[in-house]
């Protein structure tokens, strides 16, 4: 354990093994075997429909001209539109939107969403950037992706380094760029301008829904269980808060800058009180110590929340990591490396597809709305978000059981199945 108070530190690089895309097609070559999938079907679904990049300039507060990478990637539009997030985050590359648009793809096959998969991402730290730099930043992504977004064709939303203001600033793009409004371009955005009731907790909603599942099935109570929680952004916060309502034990939580650990637990309001003394948690101090990201993944507790990056979980450190369930917030916190000890070390993994599928699942809520202009109460969004979490983790538990594997093999076996079907009955054009 270390006692520091520093200033806020750069993102450290995640550990890596193997590039986010390699781990995607590994995931699925697995399944596709075992699913005895023929060669035509797994090459098409191996490789990305459409794959974009832009370089773009954009003016500075001081006058000068930067010129930024952006990325978005279709990875599928057999079951519907495509769907996925943009993230802003200067690790983004090709191989990682494309490994993310594909995992999008699984995602909502799993939770039977009409939608396909995709993923954007722009290399910047938007942390470093005025206000005025991200709008413009934003708005000029906006336009140069716009030639393949559209509410039928490909529908954005926030991710890493985006919120529901950097939709707006999207939706009001494209709809500029058309000439009339278009609010289902994207979801994620302020309910003024067309955003749904509960998507901001949504896909920290989710994962307590999965987590209440996953307590069922494995027989242990959630109400005094200990949680520890890696990254404490829109999805770890809003889950670990609702785990606490709960009656969960929060123990341990992080950001890019390392954790903090109370083994008798965090008082959700104290820990508010916490975070208001800085923007990081190396800048809080209190009566819990400083641990690392690394030491946060290795505690001895009931349920891990991976829910900062992907490749936390690697060989490296897997066989370390004892916790009794992972539940993955993260997309793609866990290499297939990692998978295999976690099995053999007996801990139960709710996998990212379907584990932080809440988020997409009110997307598409929103995006309903947005199509019919007509606007549902908060709790009809989380009563069908409870429904549609709960029979899917139901159809893989079962799945998982029947076919005697993991979690992760029953929800891509599920989800390939599901796109398998699709791209049977449509056929190859022309
Ligand atoms: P966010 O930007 O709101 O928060 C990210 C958090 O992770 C922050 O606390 C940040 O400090 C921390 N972090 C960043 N780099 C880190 C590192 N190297 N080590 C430890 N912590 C680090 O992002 P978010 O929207 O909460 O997304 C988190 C993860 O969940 C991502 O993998 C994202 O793809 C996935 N996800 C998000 C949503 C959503 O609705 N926002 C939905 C599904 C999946």
């Amino acid at each position: 354990m270390t006692t520091s108070g520093a200033a806020p530190v750069p993102a450290p690089a995640p550990a890596r093994e193997e590039s986010a895309y390699a781990t995607a097609l590994a995931q699925f070559d697995a399944v596709a075997e075992r699913l005895r999938l023929d060669s035509s079907m797994r090459a098409v679904m191996r490789q990305p429909r459409r794959e974009l990049t832009v370089n773009f300039p954009v003016r500075m507060d001081d006058g000068s001209t930067r010129v930024f990478t952006g990325h978005r990637v279709q990875h599928s539009t057999a079951r519907g539109p495509a769907k996925g997030g943009i993230r802003y985050h200067p690790a983004v590359n090709l191989d990682e939107v494309k490994a993310l648009a594909m995992w999008m793809t699984w995602k909502c096959a799993v939770v039977n969403l009409p939608y396909g998969g995709a993923k954007g991402g722009v290399e910047v730290n938007p942390k470093a950037l005025s206000e005025g730099e991200l709008e413009r930043l934003t708005r000029r992504y906006a336009s140069e992706i716009g030639i393949i977004i559209g509410p039928e064709k490909d529908v954005p939303a926030p991710d890493m380094g985006t919120d529901a203001r950097v939709m707006a600033w999207i939706m009001d793009t494209y709809s500029m760029n058309k000439g009339y409004v278009v609010p289902g371009v994207v979801t994620g955005k302020p309910i003024a301008v067309g955003g749904t009731r509960g998507r901001v907790e949504a896909t920290g909603r989710g994962l307590l829904y999965t987590v209440q599942e996953a307590c069922r099935t494995q027989e242990m109570a959630l109400e005094g269980a200990t949680v520890a929680v890696q990254g404490f952004g829109n999805v770890g916060s809003n889950a670990a808060r609702l785990l606490a309502a709960q009656g969960a034990k929060l123990v341990a939580v992080s950001d890019v800058t390392g954790g903090i650990y109370n083994p008798n637990g965090f008082d959700w309001d104290a820990l508010q009180r916490i975070r208001e003394q800085g923007a990081f948690f190396n800048q809080v101090s209190g009566g819990f110590e400083h641990i690392t990201n690394e030491e946060l993944l290795e505690l001895k507790v009931d349920v891990l929340l991976p829910a900062a990056l992907e490749n936390q979980l690697h060989s490296g450190n897997a066989d370390r990591i004892r916790p009794k369930m992972i539940v993955e917030g993260a997309n793609g916190p866990t290499t297939p490396e990692a998978d295999a000890i976690l099995f053999g070390n007996g801990v139960f993994v709710v996998p990212d597809i379907l584990a932080n599928a809440g988020g997409v699942i009110v997307s598409y809520f929103e995006w309903v709305q947005d199509l019919q202009s007509f606007f549902w109460e908060e709790d009809e969004v989380n009563l069908r978000l409870k429904r549609i979490m709960t029979r899917s983790f139901e159809e893989v538990q079962a799945l998982a059981v029947s076919e005697s594997v993991t979690m992760r093999e029953a929800a891509y076996m599920l989800a390939i199945r599901r796109e398998e079907e699709a791209l049977r009955y449509r056929g190859v054009f022309p």
